[in-house]
């Protein structure tokens, strides 16, 4: 159940709302925690706070021509609600609207508060609440949302602020400089020249995109990243579809591709020359006869060290062969009126700039979180069971793979916020928390990756331990096997508040 108690008029108090839970962020995690939850909870109150007027996360904020799924779509959508289209890697509209359309389908949008800025929020152990402030909006007051259970759905990047090496000269070039995350709506970019600087998976589906109807495209990369040529039209999930019925033939693929996805991890891992020929064929079999394959295509690192870049039906290939896109592998020395300088002195001309360059990393969306009052720094707390925080009470976050689809943990997740909500309601408990104690443990960080963003930030986020549940594996398979196993009250610690909140 959900109350809210409105203020007077010009009263300084923010308003307070009372809830069950509180979910913070309306993408892909917020709305998968959402249908867990009323799955597991039919009776439980909750609200879905999100600082953006619109559903949908990184899939609504991402606008750049050509933004799609980097992982196979049909394990990035949810179990319970079939991915309908042909492509395996899906556009970023699509995706926005399967989101929008399961929202409204399970009555969840109605939960939803937009351009709710959450900045805090502050656990209070005399009645085991969280209170989650809310900051000031266009169209509200400042709110408090008082809670027994808080779910961070916010993703992993600084929605506000991407990442932009401080390049010489950027200030010195006369036309505009543009980055993916912030792309302008009426950029025209149609006969222009235009330098990508970047080499992962947004400058590889922006680039093909852009060279339909630009004057010339330079993808201009400091090393570079693995490529790997996947077809869009498959024959395997249009086949399930025409013999099973619509939500089995889902689940089917859906398993299909996260299995694909694990042997492909797996195998390359293990077998890395062999997974560095196989990707490097794929990219001289698309390619002219002659094409300086190594000098752009053989990076540095093992496959999977970093995360692949899959490009639908060898799209950028074609636009390479076709000559509307240039490669070129090099550092630059500045930027000046008219393009970019390379330490080589070859000047590569631009009317537009594309700084592809990646995320800001950031925990919890930037909200701070207080414990009676004292900060706690998410780099000072490890992940248990990789969703909740070292002797944090009630709260959760959604966390993703690195080599698989987001959603294939962020399920798991929201399944288990459901299972812990619905045994606290069950027990008549008010908290529970992991506590890992003095026992010494190693830690390391969450992501796998020797990714630039995840190298940038080394403290930007909890840490992993390396031992049994405090440990965060990027392996989808035993994450689920531990996940069927898994028995909701292992390694947490319960307990009642020593006062009642009323609202509970
Ligand atoms: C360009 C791009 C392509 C990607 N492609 C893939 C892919 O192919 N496969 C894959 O598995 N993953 C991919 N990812 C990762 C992607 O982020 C996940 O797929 C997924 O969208 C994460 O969902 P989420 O709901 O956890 O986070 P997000 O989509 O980031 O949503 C978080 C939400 O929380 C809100 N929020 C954040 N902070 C606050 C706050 N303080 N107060 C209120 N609201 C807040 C945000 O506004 C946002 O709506 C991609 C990421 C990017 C940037």
């Amino acid at each position: 159940m959900t109350h809210a108690a409105e203020p007077s008029a010009g009263a300084a108090e923010p308003i307070t709302v009372d809830t069950d839970v509180v979910i913070i962020g309306a993408g892909l995690s917020g709305i998968d925690i959402a249908y867990r939850l009323r799955e597991r909870n039919p009776d439980v109150g909750y609200v879905i706070l999100e600082r953006r007027p619109r559903i949908g996360g990184t899939w609504d904020l991402f606008r750049y021509p050509g933004v799609r799924s980097d992982s196979d779509i049909f394990s990035l959508s949810y179990p319970f609600e079939p991915w309908q289209r042909p492509e395996a890697l899906a556009g970023g509209e699509h995706i926005r609207d399967y989101l929008v359309h399961t929202a409204h389908t399970y009555g969840i949008d109605t939960h939803m508060r937009f351009d709710r800025r959450v900045e805090g929020a502050d656990w209070d152990s005399s009645t085991d609440t969280w209170a989650v402030s809310v900051e000031p909006g266009e169209t509200h007051p400042a709110e408090r949302y008082r809670c027994r259970f808080v779910a961070l759905a916010t993703g992993y990047y600084d929605y506000d602020h991407p990442y932009t090496p401080p390049f010489p000269g950027l200030d010195d070039f006369t036309g505009p400089v543009v980055h993916p995350q912030l792309w302008p709506e009426d950029l025209d970019h149609s006969g222009k020249r235009i330098v990508v600087i970047g080499s992962g998976a947004t400058a590889v589906s922006l680039i093909p995109a852009l060279a339909r109807t630009a004057a010339h495209v330079t993808m201009l990369q400091r090393s570079p990243s693995y490529i790997y040529s996947s077809p869009q039209r498959q024959i395997f999930a249009p086949l399930v579809r025409k013999v099973l019925p619509r939500n089995l033939a889902h689940r089917v693929i859906r398993s299909r591709y996260a299995l694909q996805t694990a042997a492909l991890v797996h195998a390359t891992h293990r077998f890395p020359t062999l997974g560095r020929n196989l990707i490097r064929s794929g990219v001289v079999k698309n390619l002219p006869a002659g094409y300086p394959v190594d000098v752009h295509f053989n990076p540095t690192y093992d496959p999977w060290d970093q995360r692949m870049c899959m490009v639908p039906d060898a799209d950028l290939f074609r636009a390479i062969a076709s000559g509307s896109v240039e490669m070129v592998t090099a550092h630059i020395d500045r930027l000046d009126a008219t393009g970019v300088i390379l330490t080589s002195g070859r000047h590569l001309d631009a009317d537009i700039v594309v700084t592809a360059t990646g995320l800001q990393l950031q925990a919890f969306g930037g909200i701070t979180l207080r414990i009676d009052g004292t900060e706690v720094k998410p780099h000072d707390r490890f992940l248990f069971k990789s969703r909740f925080l070292e002797d944090v009470p009630n709260l959760a976050w959604s966390l993703g793979y690195t080599n698989a689809s987001w959603t294939l943990r962020a399920d798991m997740t929201a399944q288990s916020i459901a299972e812990l909500v619905a045994y606290l309601r069950e027990h008549g408990y008010t908290h529970a928390y992991p506590h890992l104690g003095k026992r010494p443990m190693p830690s390391k960080s969450i992501w796998d990756l020797q990714a630039g963003y995840v190298l940038r930030s080394p403290e930007a986020y909890p840490k992993s331990g390396t031992r049994g549940a405090w440990e965060v594996r990027h392996n989808y398979y035993r994450d689920l096997l531990d996940h069927r196993l898994d028995k909701v009250d292992d390694g947490l610690v319960f307990g009642r508040a020593p006062i009642a909140a009323d609202h509970a």
